[in-house]
């Protein structure tokens, strides 16, 4: 398929490509820096080789939720939003943009996402989940009230959030003690993210503002397949704060792409939960493949008009890019 549109994937600038530096295979990390740091003429190739025609950029995990301090953290983000925002500029018909968001200050990222919007031209924001603060041993979810306020801003600015894992925090090392594999990517990434939009659909938020939307990498971070049972045995549950059913609530607040999970049981699976208009395609480039992607979705055994649905046109309509 030809004209697709990729919606999760990353950039980095140079002070943000450390922590994200843990792969031990040799010459892997220095291969991986290079493409990361590269928004030209390697990534446009890969795109075009893949058919993909616009890729929605945004900066590496965790980056600015890995900086505890609030005032460093919105230095950060509005440093990488400028550079994304140069970028994009000159590259309008292939790239467009999600902001970064210091959220360990609510007031400051809603000031940073309603600049990016209105100034910049972004189409959304995408966010590391928790945010480290204080010492760096703390960290916050934004389910607490201090971020309504937040919450309120992104309704009124009608853009989507999306909610990109990163590691467990410090407080759950004992959970994953003498297994370092758990960590990130093939496990820890989707225990940590579906965590997270657990809270915020229990807050009660969605009921508050429901107009959100929230978006969701790796096929929904599992969430799609458990569902029926989290509504299952929630109803013996006394107290809980959202008024309509967890699945009620992803299928009018939420939206999942299908980066780095390449699998056509998997797709189908979402397709049947969320119907084919709340899923997009995206590959996580660089640290998964374009062609690996590409190739897979181009054939998986689904119907031409929810492949142009996932691989197009939710895209445009959900993230509002004008393209003929
Ligand atoms: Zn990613």
């Amino acid at each position: 398929m030809q004209g697709k549109i990729a919606v999760e994937e990353h950039f980095a600038v140079g002070e943000t490509t450390a922590k994200t530096a843990r792969y031990p295979t040799k010459g892997y990390w220095a291969d991986l820096r290079r493409r990361l740091t590269e928004l030209h003429d390697e990534r446009l190739a890969a795109m075009d080789r893949a058919g993909i025609e616009i890729a929605v950029l945004s900066l590496n995990s965790p980056a600015v939720q890995g900086v505890p301090v609030a005032a460093d953290a919105i230095d950060l983000a509005r440093r990488a939003n400028d550079f994304l925002a140069e970028t994009v500029a000159q590259r309008g018909n292939r790239f467009a943009a999600l902001a970064a968001l210091p959220m360990q200050d609510a007031e400051a990222a809603a000031l940073e996402l309603a600049r990016c919007i209105r100034d910049l031209g972004f189409k959304g924001a995408l966010v590391n989940g928790f945010s480290d603060i204080a010492d760096g041993e703390s960290v916050v979810y934004y389910d607490r009230p201090p971020y309504l306020p937040f919450w309120a801003e992104v309704e009124r600015l009608g853009v989507p959030f999306y909610l990109h894992p990163r590691d467990p925090p410090p407080s759950q090392a004992l959970a994953y003690d003498g297994h370092p594999w758990l960590v990130g990517s093939p496990w820890g990434f989707a225990v940590e993210a579906s965590l997270h939009a657990l809270r915020l659909i229990g807050s009660g938020l969605f009921d508050i503002h429901p107009k959100l939307q929230i978006v969701l990498g790796h096929l929904g971070e599992r969430i799609p397949y458990d569902l029926w049972r989290l509504d299952h045995r929630l109803k013996q549950v006394p107290g809980l704060r959202m008024k309509r059913t967890i699945a009620d609530t992803f299928a009018a607040n939420f939206h999942v792409t299908t980066s780095g999970h390449f699998s056509t049981p998997a797709l189908i699976h979402a397709m049947m939960a969320l119907s084919a208009d709340r899923i997009l395609f995206a590959v996580d480039y660089p640290f998964e493949d374009n062609d690996q992607a590409a190739s897979w979705f181009d054939t998986a055994e689904i119907a031409e008009a929810d492949r142009m649905k996932i691989g197009r046109h939710n895209a445009t309509r959900l993230f509002g890019l004008s393209l003929p």
